[in-house]
């Protein structure tokens, strides 16, 4: 057997992070710089881009910014074309920048579901498309996209995002399907309950607390931490027989 030492190595490899300065994207760049991959970071303010900046330079690595809408039309052309320019190649897109609104099911805002599939769906997949175009000339590549456990669930009061997220599961398989015979692998990660600012409100309610920490085999949130091993891995050579998978990191809270 082929030596394993370097199977999750990113040395020479380059990723664009959607919503990457910021909340789990932030972690998911750290992660790939950490595992030696050069990092173009997408998002719409410049929060989070000096630390990722000082980050990268301590390890020897390169990030790169641009701030973009990337609901904006032609939005997706624009991020594959600034980074193939910036760093001469692209490897790994990691689909991570998604948004959630709540609301009752009659009150829900049109313009709210709109919005939603906006960002967590057609972005998601222009991207795929423009980096397919790269992926399918050098005949590698992996696409990974962020699901949820609203992939797998109905969430009554947020089910655009559940309707996206379910999306986000099937538009993995299609394009994995499609993208196979060129040599590019498109999965997803599904994470459970993380603990971040999106979920502090949650957090800090005892009882929602509660209920949720019944539903987790694991009897804790997650760290963003305990999500990053799967990233690398689908990013790397680890996961090269690995595709159209949706693999919940969830401790377990899918099998309540
Ligand atoms: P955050 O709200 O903390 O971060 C979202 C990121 O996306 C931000 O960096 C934001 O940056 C960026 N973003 C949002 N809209 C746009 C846009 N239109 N154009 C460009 N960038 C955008 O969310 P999380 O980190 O918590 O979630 C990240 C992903 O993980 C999402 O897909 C979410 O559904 C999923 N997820 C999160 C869980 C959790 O517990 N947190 C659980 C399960 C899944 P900026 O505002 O500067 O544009």
């Amino acid at each position: 057997m082929e030596s394993l030492s370097n199977l999750f190595d990113l040395t020479g490899q380059v990723a664009i992070v959607t919503g990457g300065a910021s909340g789990l994207g932030n972690y998911y760049s750290q992660a790939l710089l950490d595992a030696g991959a050069d990092v173009f970071v997408v998002s719409r303010s410049e929060r989070g881009w000096p630390e990722l900046t000082e980050f990268a330079e301590n390890r020897n690595r390169k990030v790169k910014f641009m701030s973009i809408d990337i609901t904006e039309s032609g939005a997706a052309e624009k991020i594959v074309k600034n980074c193939v320019t910036t760093f001469g190649q692209l490897d790994i897109l990691v689909n991570n920048a998604g948004i959630q609104i709540r609301n009752n099911v009659l009150d829900y805002k049109d313009e709210d579901w709109r919005k939603v599939i906006d960002i967590n769906l057609n972005a998601l997949y222009f991207l795929s498309h423009e980096a397919a175009k790269i992926m399918t000339k050098q005949k590698s590549g992996k696409i990974i996209n962020i699901g949820s456990m609203q992939s797998f669930r109905a969430g009554k009061f947020i089910f655009p995002y559940a309707a996206s997220k379910h999306a986000v599961v099937g538009l993995t398989k299609a394009y994995a399907d499609a993208l196979a015979p060129y040599g590019v692998q498109v999965n997803a990660l599904a994470p459970g309950y993380i603990d971040t600012e999106m979920t502090k409100a949650l957090q800090n309610d005892p009882e929602r607390n509660t209920e949720i920490l019944n539903h987790i085999p694991a009897g804790h949130w997650a760290k963003p931490s305990e999500l990053m091993g799967t990233v690398i891995y689908l990013a790397s050579d680890a996961s090269n027989y690995v595709n159209g998978a949706t693999i919940p990191v969830d401790g377990g809270y899918l099998l309540r």
